[in-house]
Parts: C-alpha cells; sequence; structure tokens
C-alpha cells in the first residue's frame, strides 16, 4: 500500500509500506475512504519534537473493513467506520467512566504497540485497527459521498469543539467566547450552538473562518486578540465576561485571552494542545472563582450522541474541510493548512 510518513521537519512522504494484516484476533483492517491533516500533526511539521526516526503519521480516518480478527464481533466486512484518534477498548475502567484517551490499554495510531507492533498511521490507504471493537464504529448503512466529510469530523475535531463546550458548561442561556478559529474552534462554536447557548462570539480575524463561523450559528464575531478581544466581549455582552470559554489553541497567549474572558464565576473549556508550555493562572481561578477543565478529548464517548446528528443533516460540521486533495498530495496538505492557506485538508485515497 502507500501511506504517509512523518520523517522531521516540513518533510512527509507518500510512500510504499507495507499492506497490513490481522495481528492479532481483536484487529481489524479498513481501507481509508477519507482522511486528513489536523492542527496537532502540524506542531510536529514545524519542528517540535522531531521524531528519532521516520514513523507513520494521520489519527484522524474512515473506510470500509475489509477484514476482522477471530475476536472481533461489532464490525465486520463491509462496515464503514469511524476511527476516533486514539485507540481504546472501550471496556477498562477509564472507558467506561467515559475517559477513552486514558483508556488502559490504550494505543496511538502511528505508534508502537504495547509489545512493539508498529500500528499504522491514519493518512495511508489501509490501516490495521488493534482494539477494533472498542474504537471503531459503524454507520448502520454505507454513507453517501456527501457525507463522509462531517463523519470524518467525528475523528477529532467536532468531539474536541463539544468536549470543549461540556468541559465550560454550556448550555441554554448561556454565554459562550470561542478562543481560536482553526477546525477544532469552530466545531466548538457549531457544538455550542448544539447545546443552546444564547450567545456565541467567535474570536477570529480571518474572514473565511469568519464565514464558517456564522454559518455555525455565532452570533458575534470579535476579530482583534488577547485582552483587546476580551474588552469587546465584555462590551457586547455588557457583562463582565462570558459564562463559559472555550479555549482550542492551547498557547500561552490564548489561554492568557480565556482567563481574561471569563466571567468571575464562569468557566474555560481546553482544549488546545498545550504544546508550548501555556500556564494556567491558579491565583486568577481563585480570585476570580474560575473553573478550568477539559483536556484531551474522548471522542469515541461521544460518538454515539453526534453519528446520528451527522448522518440525518442536523448537524453539518463539513465546512471546516476548504481543501481536498489526494492523499498523494499529502505533502501539499501539511503545506496549506501550515501556511494558513487552508483551514482543514480533506484526503481522499
Ligand atoms: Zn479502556
Amino acid at each position: 500500500m502507500q501511506a504517509t510518513m512523518f520523517y522531521g521537519p516540513e518533510d512527509v512522504r507518500w510512500e510504499h509500506r507495507p499492506d497490513p494484516e490481522i495481528e492479532l484476533p481483536t484487529d481489524a483492517v479498513v481501507r481509508v475512504t477519507a482522511a486528513c491533516v489536523c492542527g496537532s500533526d502540524l506542531w510536529g511539521f514545524r519542528g517540535y519534537r522531531p521524531p528519532g526516526e521516520p514513523r507513520p503519521v494521520g489519527h484522524e480516518f474512515v473506510g470500509v473493513v475489509e477484514e476482522t480478527g477471530a475476536g472481533v464481533s461489532t464490525v465486520k466486512p463491509g462496515d464503514f467506520v469511524i476511527a476516533p484518534f486514539v485507540i481504546s477498548d472501550n471496556t477498562c475502567v477509564n472507558c467506561r467512566n467515559g475517559i477513552q484517551t486514558s483508556c488502559l490499554h490504550g494505543q496511538g495510531w502511528g505508534a508502537l504497540d504495547p509489545d512493539g507492533r508498529q500500528i499504522d498511521g491514519g493518512q495511508g490507504e489501509y490501516v490495521r485497527v488493534p482494539l477494533a471493537d472498542g474504537t471503531l464504529v459503524a454507520t448502520p448503512e454505507q454513507p453517501g459521498k456527501e457525507l463522509i466529510p462531517g463523519l470524518l469530523s467525528l475523528s477529532d475535531v467536532l468531539g474536541t469543539g463539544h468536549h470543549a463546550a461540556l468541559a465550560a458548561g454550556v448550555g441554554p442561556g448561556r454565554t459562550v467566547a470561542v478562543v481560536g478559529d482553526g477546525a477544532v474552534g469552530l466545531c466548538a462554536v457549531l457544538a455550542a450552538v448544539r447545546l443552546g447557548a444564547e450567545r456565541v462570539i467567535a474570536c477570529s480575524s480571518h474572514a473565511d473562518r469568519q464565514q464558517v463561523a456564522t454559518g455555525f450559528g455565532a452570533t458575534d464575531i470579535v476579530a482583534e486578540r488577547g485582552d483587546e478581544a476580551a474588552a469587546v466581549v465584555r462590551d457586547l455582552l455588557g457583562d463582565t465576561g462570558a459564562d463559559c470559554v472555550l479555549e482550542c489553541v492551547g498557547t500561552e497567549a490564548s489561554m492568557d485571552q480565556a482567563m481574561a474572558t471569563v466571567r468571575p464565576g464562569g468557566r474555560i473549556g481546553f482544549v488546545g494542545v498545550p504544546v508550548g508550555g501555556a500556564q494556567v493562572r491558579i491565583g486568577q481561578m481563585f480570585s476570580r472563582n474560575v473553573a478550568v477543565g477539559g483536556g484531551v478529548a474522548p471522542v469515541r464517548a461521544y460518538l454515539d450522541e453526534l453519528l446520528p446528528e451527522v448522518l440525518d443533516g442536523r448537524l453539518d460540521p463539513s465546512p471546516v474541510f476548504d481543501l481536498e486533495l489526494p492523499m498523494a498530495q499529502v505533502a501539499e496538505a501539511y503545506r496549506a493548512m501550515h501556511e494558513r492557506r487552508s483551514i482543514k485538508t480533506l484526503l481522499w485515497p
């Protein structure tokens, strides 16, 4: 097969790889029908923590089951499946508590399993899926091609935006500000609207992203940054800040902006990968009674709830994909997102 390998900063390659086979009874082999590049893939592309040696990459994909091991019972060959961005058994105590990202048997796409077997990345033609029963979720029937982008968003960004909204306590009547206008931030807007928020303020200075946010139901757009943005939010709301702030970037600046934007007694839900040493100022949490929750999103936990709404069109996150390329052009997909020419790039095999 052909698949994407990550070599180092600004170096991803589409190259020949061994065809995956069933190695364990709990495995499935999936033929990928769509994959995409994640904002978190870009950290590596930009040189943060270079790999020691080339490794398979990609953790968001959907596809069709080709083959299953003898121990797999919830999916069968021919099923269309969604793969969450973390491999989990969905049965251990952490999974039962709804935190599948802390699965006691959890594994990562593109990494080695506990016995040293290579796990495929999602940006390739085929993937061996460990713990297939726990990890994969099948749709009731084959979806049309027009539904595939929305279904693909369930493997990460839609569930991650939803997680931010839940962690921030979004609900009917709440005022919400979203920091970050990447695909996760935009999905956080969609999730907050879905949960009944009264006002949803999207912070973005890019016209294309503002347009997606408005299409998702954002009531206001704030183009300023940092403390200036927080001041505009206060003016818009006529309050001392937003009830709920969804932090979808992961930098020190975005966390500071979230803290400046939330009202006393409010909540911050954070889902941006904190790569740059971002800190939460516990003194501010104390003095202003601000709660901070969230973390790496257990999107597997939300699939049962969100999938039917994507299938019937009530929830359409597909506008976050503004560029579609053949997988063989994966390097251009990374460059387009790195240079912010694309919000999120979908890869077709
Ligand atoms: Zn588990």
